[in-house]
């Protein structure tokens, strides 16, 4: 059985060597009737290309998969 491995890559400068960054933030909104604020604590997560520095977020990294996995599934059917 043969094993191919794709790698998602930094569009900029093709490297395949990503780091991750995280993001910290509070996100406040009012409530009805009341001078209170909630606030929701969201976490981001963002990868950085190691050469370029670009910054890709999960969702790009997704769609990246997605265009490898249709590429693989197209080189299969060719050639069986
Ligand atoms: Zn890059």
């Amino acid at each position: 059985m043969t094993v191919f491995v794709d790698y998602f890559v930094c569009d900029q400068c093709q490297s395949k060597d990503f780091k991750r960054i995280y993001n910290f933030s509070l996100r406040f909104h009012g409530v009805n009737f009341s001078d209170d604020l909630i606030y929701d604590r969201i976490t981001e997560e963002i990868y950085q290309c190691t050469q370029c520095k670009k910054t890709f977020t999960l969702g790009e990294i997704e769609e990246g998969l997605a265009v490898i996995r249709q590429k693989m599934k197209k080189r299969g059917s060719q050639t069986s």
